[in-house]
């Protein structure tokens, strides 16, 4: 880990307080009311490691927002950001350009045939929305089916499309989407007791929601192929098999959000993959350059693309496929082939996370669940494991949870958080060391927990 010298913590400490002085004065933050705030001020940041307003290293369990896969500044994925700077730094999506051309390429050499095409976005949430403008042009058709327990973006189609109470003050009422309630046996929605029936209740409510609202009425089903924010929940592949079969019965696109999960979070360069399953359009964006310049996009399937063959598609973006993002993204995919970074994922989740977090939930009174795969695990924070009552209530915290994530980043690790969870989602590149380091925090902290009411 980068050490600083004397005179380069002091340049830090000046550089972070103006920056904290400025930003207090001039930026507002995503999701927030802006006066209570009290943002910590990221420095630098090297491989799995932030560092803090101080210099203070901390060990990134959160990727960020589950963006940077390949951890902070990985040399290869900057260096060649410099050289397509140098080369072209922007040019219109009219255009012709290499990093484009090679970056659609490189993705859709790892998505199943017939799904070649890609349409480049800004980031995860305008790739939903022209993902489900796409499914409503080709079908002919408005309604959009999603779940409850997902983040699909902040702009208004895909905050509507979400199921989490970001959504609640945006929707009008008027979005055409209808929430329903995907397989989740911690929280079973239908008394379930087994996977299986779990499966199958959750399959039979999805089809009566299709046959209600009315089949010839609904353009898509959204669904995270495994849902992020919302808790990591991973499906059955028999749902999600069963959920392909439902949409092909009704003429209904399925559009796989894998803004989270793919590239690589799940130990597959997407998750769908580990159902057997092929859905008919994909939208991605973080892991596919690690945002380290922004970037997103949707993957079409020949049916779609042909639909927009012959008659103009009404959208775009004027830095669809901007170079800076795209040359990123050609060196971030080669980097996590050339130093396996997908099976390290796999790896890691199976022979190190998985095992690990399962002695800590067995050793703490307040962990009532952890679930995952690759580098992609949620902890559920419970005040007592038989009622399972979260630690905090749904779409708020506590200030129980809030006691965990400072004792976290007071020992160096800082970690996804949302409502009553955490998430481990380091770099799927974090070393062995690291990730022992995290985990050793982790343990620490969660099997030390005694709170009562
Ligand atoms: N879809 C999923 C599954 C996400 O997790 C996110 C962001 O967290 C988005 C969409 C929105 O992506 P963005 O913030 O790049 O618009």
């Amino acid at each position: 880990m980068e050490q600083f010298s004397e005179a380069e913590i002091a340049e830090i400490k000046d550089e972070s307080a103006r920056a904290y002085d400025l930003d207090r004065a001039h930026v507002f933050h995503s999701w927030s009311a802006q006066r209570t705030l009290n943002p910590m001020t990221v420095s630098r940041a090297a491989g799995s490691y932030i560092f803090d307003g101080e210099g203070r290293p901390l060990l990134d369990f959160s990727s960020q927002l589950v963006n940077t896969n390949i951890g902070h500044q990985h040399p290869k994925v900057v260096a060649a950001i410099k050289e397509q700077a140098d080369l072209l730094c922007t040019i219109s999506p009219a255009h012709v350009n290499a990093a484009r051309s090679e970056a659609a390429r490189l993705i859709t050499e790892r998505t199943p045939s017939g799904l070649d095409h890609v349409f480049f976005t800004n980031g995860g949430a305008d790739a939903n929305e022209h993902a489900i403008r796409m499914a409503r042009l080709t079908t002919g058709k408005h309604k959009v089916l999603s779940r409850y327990r997902s983040y699909h973006g902040g702009t208004q189609t895909a905050i509507n499309v979400t199921g989490d109470p970001r959504r609640w003050r945006n929707d009008l009422g008027d979005s055409g989407v209808v929430h329903f309630f995907g397989p989740f046996l911690y929280r079973s929605e239908f008394a379930a007791t087994t996977e299986a029936e779990e499966t199958e209740r959750a399959l039979r409510h999805l089809e009566r929601t299709i046959e209600l609202e009315g089949p010839s009425t609904i353009a898509a089903i959204v669904l995270e192929s495994i849902p992020g924010t919302a808790g990591i929940m991973i499906p059955s592949s028999e749902y999600m098999q069963g959920v392909r079969t439902l949409a092909d019965e009704h003429g209904i696109v399925l559009i796989a959000d894998e803004v989270m999960a793919g590239f690589g979070r799940t130990g597959k360069w997407f998750a769908f993959e580990h159902f057997d399953i092929v859905p008919d359009i994909i939208t991605f964006a973080k892991g596919v350059n690690s945002g380290y310049v922004p970037l997103g996009g949707v993957i079409m399937n020949d049916d779609i693309y042909d639909a927009f063959a012959e008659v103009a598609y009404p959208g775009g973006l004027t830095y669809s496929g901007h170079p800076l993002a795209c040359a990123a993204a050609v060196a971030t995919i080669d980097a996590m082939e050339n130093e396996g970074m997908v099976d390290h994922a796999a790896r890691i989740g199976e022979e190190i996370i998985g095992p690990r977090l399962r002695q800590i939930a067995e050793a703490s009174k307040h962990v009532g669940e952890v679930r995952g795969t690759g580098a992609f695990w949620a902890i559920e924070l419970v005040w007592d494991k038989e009622t399972k009552e979260p630690l905090a209530t749904y779409g708020g915290g506590s200030p129980e949870v809030a006691s965990v994530l400072a004792a976290l980043k007071e020992r160096g690790l800082v970690i996804f958080n949302n409502y009553h969870r955490i998430h481990v989602v380091p770099p799927i590149n974090i070393s062995e060391d690291d990730l022992e380091a995290g985990l050793g925090i982790l343990e620490e902290v969660l099997t030390g927990l005694d709170f009562d009411r």
